[in-house]
């Protein structure tokens, strides 16, 4: 399979896309922040499958960290991202510079907000992270005008973000959810599980492994949410890990579950030294 065509122009990018739409090809969008893993293989295979012709979009996006964030040191690997494509099935991978995406200065930049669901759970320790990942990913629907677009299940609360966005905005794009990819070990796979040194790295499991004990407690048939994830937190630091939150909620929306409730996520994120982890696993009852 050929390698994927590079575009970094957005004017370049319309005109090939304008010839593809032209020959009746269906379109798909991968939107990435690079450094790419298996776990992102499998959501550009997964567009693929489903339309004639797969986007990756490689920008590692500003406007989504904090202050106090990894932005200047977050892993920048084009030449191998763009190796690793190879045989996919994408066509085309997009890299734009910043100037691209923002070309009024990102502080300057119209902005997306999705209330409620980006003030929760990660939302709450991350002010501003979400509209920056709808601002990104708003833009990135326009320029590319994709039928399908694919997003990882292990950032739950992002995609319940864009689905929202994607709805309420009008945008007439199927958004594809893919399971998450994990490591042997079930430590989910993240360009963040670079910065782990080895003891780290060797505790790292213990958070998919106290989801999975939280969710062996549901359907047990517990539901004493409150305790429930209070013993999540306290496995977490048995293991070494500082508990930032660990949370049961309903799938759809997020919101607070009800003892009759059949369909749960219990999602939680983590400090591993200065790595922060995010996981989750659905529940269905
Ligand atoms: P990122 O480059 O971290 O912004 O991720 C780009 C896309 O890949 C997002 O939709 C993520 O949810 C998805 N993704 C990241 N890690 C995984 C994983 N381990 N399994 C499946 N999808 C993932």
């Amino acid at each position: 399979m050929n390698p994927p065509e590079v575009i970094a122009a957005p004017e370049a990018l319309r005109e090939r896309l304008d010839g593809w739409r032209r020959e009746k090809l269906r379109i798909g969008l991968v939107p990435t922040m690079g450094n790419l893993h298996s776990g992102h293989l499998d959501l550009v295979r997964a567009t693929a499958a489903r339309t004639d012709r797969v986007v990756v979009s490689i920008f590692v996006n500003p406007l989504q960290f904090g202050p106090n964030e990894d932005f200047a040191s977050y892993p920048r690997t084009p030449t191998e991202d763009l190796a690793a494509l190879q045989g996919t099935g994408c066509a085309l991978a997009f890299m734009p510079g910043e100037g691209a995406m923002y070309p009024h200065g990102r502080r300057a930049t119209t902005r997306i907000e999705v209330p409620g669901l980006s003030e929760i759970l990660c939302g709450a320790t991350r002010p501003g992270h979400f509209s920056g990942v709808a601002t990104a990913v708003a833009k990135l629907f326009n320029l590319v005008q994709p039928e399908l677009a694919a997003f990882g299940e292990k950032d739950f609360q992002q995609l319940a973000v864009i689905r929202q966005m994607t709805a309420e905005l009008c945008f007439a794009v199927e958004i594809l959810s893919v399971p998450t990819r994990r490591e042997p070990d079930g430590l989910a796979m993240s360009s963040r599980n670079r910065y782990l040194d080895d003891d780290q790295r060797a505790r790292a499991p213990q958070l998919y492994t106290a989801l999975r004990t939280c969710a062996r407690a549901l359907r047990s048939g517990r539901r004493d949410f409150v305790a429930l994830q209070q013993e999540g937190m306290d496995n977490i630091r048995s293991a070494g890990m500082i508990p930032e939150y660990v949370e049961i909620r309903r799938q759809e929306g997020l919101g607070s579950p009800e003892p009759a409730d059949k369909r749960l996520v219990i999602l939680a994120a983590v400090r591993l030294g200065r790595t922060r982890l995010i996981d989750n696993l659905a529940v269905e009852l």
